[in-house]
């Protein structure tokens, strides 16, 4: 856990977040500056600064994030579709700097994002 981290801040239970979802490996809570009627945010209990900073270790866990933002969306009736975003780095638009995956549905998503 890195202390100065909103995420992990909110893992710890020092910053309130209703979780929709958990499991071993990570949690997920609705985003608070939505950007579709459905946003929820996916994120791993293990601090990692972004998908820049993944190693041959975390195919496993990548795959479980993947894997949840589906089942989220099953949860939240996603069926007419929805987008999974891996914001990263600067130019990637990235402003919480613990890995983390966005669902976003509700919705129909423009091409390219902004
Ligand atoms: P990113 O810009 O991709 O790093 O995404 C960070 C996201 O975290 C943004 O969409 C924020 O709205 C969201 N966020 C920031 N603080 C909180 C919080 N306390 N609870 C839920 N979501 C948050
Ligand atoms: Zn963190």
């Amino acid at each position: 856990m890195a202390n100065e981290c909103l995420f992990c801040r909110i893992l710890a239970g020092k910053i309130p977040a209703t979780f929709v979802y958990e499991d071993d490996l990570c949690v997920a809570f609705p985003d608070i500056n939505p950007q579709a009627r459905a946003h929820v945010l996916i994120v791993p209990k293990e601090h990692l600064v972004s998908l820049a900073y993944a190693a041959p270790k975390h195919t496993a866990l990548l795959g479980h994030l993947m894997a949840t933002a589906a089942e989220v969306a099953r949860r939240q009736h996603l069926e007419r579709g929805y987008r999974v975003v891996v914001n990263t780095g600067t130019e990637g638009g990235q402003t919480v700097e613990h890995l983390h995956l966005h669902l976003l549905g509700g919705r129909y998503m423009d091409w390219p994002p902004g």
